[in-house]
């Protein structure tokens, strides 16, 4: 199939100017995408491929959802820019939205552009707030790829001349499939995860440690739900050593797993919660830190040395406060939830039994991970952390032919449709995935 003339244009462009995240440039073809209307996108052939990846997991409340658009639009008529150090009506609201929806005290918001510079500013006023200078974060675990953001990522995205940013050390967190601890149950997994870390804690020096920062369930580096239990573990190490607990739900976030925040359905309050995504769906980028009490009161009596000259922006705030009224009236978490439930759970497990490849599936609302194998008892990946492989390469273009848009990562295909996926769109996916892994069970067996 060939390019319509406007696509091969964007495309020969692309090429000759523009310099692509995450990637070796030369090799590079990317997909031109004309057009996207709920959960589907159409791309510069005019095929249409329904999106199971959200874009980068952040189109929550699907593609061109009507009232955020005309939000955005309507904001740009009336007052399309204004510094972040005078009120305005839509930053006034948004943050209303985002601190009413977060759990506990988490009243105040200070804004950013999205999820890396979020957690950038959440370290850093952890290590005002407490003088210590030391940030503990999980192996597997993303959390930015801005330069102190990567370095607190927890997988080896890091490149081999990378000094590291001082202060930051990694523990492992649970994942029971690969467990680090030798577990072979959940509350196992859990009890030995909570007591590695405290003995991280107790042999770096609490004395030193300003921030634990977590991802409320690690997305990017493959969605392993915690134990229940596992989040109030670290809640409680943190307040015993008077240290910072920063929960990232960047990706977690504003309806993904079903609920508003993945610590509030846990019961666990953090100290900062830092957001992107789902907060306004990336129709303008916005991302931001929910700011609990004590933390509040500390900068009560002290400037916070930092700031963003796009911090609160009045298109991306108005789109926060269209994206977020309009789950709330559409019922759109709840709907999240019930897909989780009672389709992609159920369904995925029924894949994971018919097809060897599958090592594990594993997830919560719409936001699941398929692990594939090349041996099942032995649970060898199909491909690297961080890497590719061939396998994994016709994962991505099977499921592109067969109109299927899957968010991949290593040897995972993550299942994240949009919140407001239908049943029938869900099952059309999934009819597309189990074809998908045909493929899989061939190349493997
Ligand atoms: N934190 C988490 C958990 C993420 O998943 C991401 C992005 O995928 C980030 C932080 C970084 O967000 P951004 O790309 O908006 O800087």
């Amino acid at each position: 199939m060939t390019l319509s003339e406007d696509a091969a244009r964007t495309h020969a462009l692309d090429r000759k100017h523009v310099f692509h995240s995450w990637s070796a440039q030369a090799a590079l073809d990317p997909m031109v995408i004309t057009r996207a209307e709920g959960s589907y996108v159409w791309d510069g052939h005019g095929t249409r491929l329904l999106d199971f990846s959200s874009q980068m997991v952040n189109t929550n409340i699907g593609h061109q959802h009507p009232k955020v658009v005309e939000a955005i639009a309507g904001q740009a008529r009336k007052l399309a820019t204004i510094a972040p150090q005078h009120a305005n009506d839509q930053r006034s609201e948004a943050a209303r939205l985002i601190a009413e929806r977060t759990p506990g005290d988490l009243d105040k918001v200070f804004f950013t552009n999205g999820g890396a510079d979020a957690n950038e500013h959440a370290v850093r006023m952890a290590r005002l707030v407490t003088g210590r200078p030391k940030v503990l974060t999980r192996y597997r675990s993303y959390h930015g790829g801005t330069e102190t953001a990567i370095n607190l990522t927890g997988d080896p995205r890091r490149w081999a001349n990378d000094h590291g940013t001082a202060g930051v050390v990694h523990f492992f967190g649970p994942y029971l499939y690969r467990s680090q601890f030798h577990a072979e149950t959940e509350e196992q997994e859990c009890e030995r995860a909570l007591s590695h870390l405290a003995q991280v804690i107790e042999l770096e020096g609490p004395g030193t440690i300003a921030a634990v920062l977590l991802e409320a369930i690690p997305g990017t580096a493959g969605i392993m739900v915690p134990p229940p239990g596992y989040l109030a573990g670290v809640r409680e190490l943190c307040d015993r050593h008077g240290i910072v607990l920063i929960m990232d739900e960047v990706m977690t976030g504003f309806g993904r797993t079903g609920a508003w925040f993945f610590s509030a359905d846990e019961g666990v309050v953090p100290d900062l919660l830092t957001f992107a995504k789902g907060v306004n769906s990336g129709y303008v980028p916005l991302g931001g830190v929910a700011i609990s009490g004590r933390i509040v009161d500390f900068f009560g009596e002290r400037p916070y040395p930092g700031g963003l000259t796009y911090s609160g922006h009045p298109l991306a705030c108005a789109a926060a406060v269209a994206a977020i009224t309009a789950m709330e009236d559409e019922g759109i978490v709840e709907n999240a939830r019930r897909i989780g439930s009672e389709v992609l759970g159920p369904e995925l497990a029924k894949l994971a039994a018919r097809h060897p490849g599958v090592g594990e599936v594993r997830g919560r609302g719409v936001f699941w991970a398929v692990e594939l194998v090349s041996d099942p008892a032995a649970r060898t990946p199909v491909a690297p952390t961080g890497g590719s492989s061939p396998v994994m390469a016709e994962v991505t273009k099977t499921a592109k032919q067969l109109g299927l848009l899957p968010f991949i990562n290593s040897n995972r295909v993550h299942v994240a449709p949009p919140c407001t996926v239908t049943e029938a769109e869900a099952r059309e996916g999934l009819e597309i995935l189990d074809r998908v892994l045909d493929r899989v069970d061939e190349l493997v067996s």
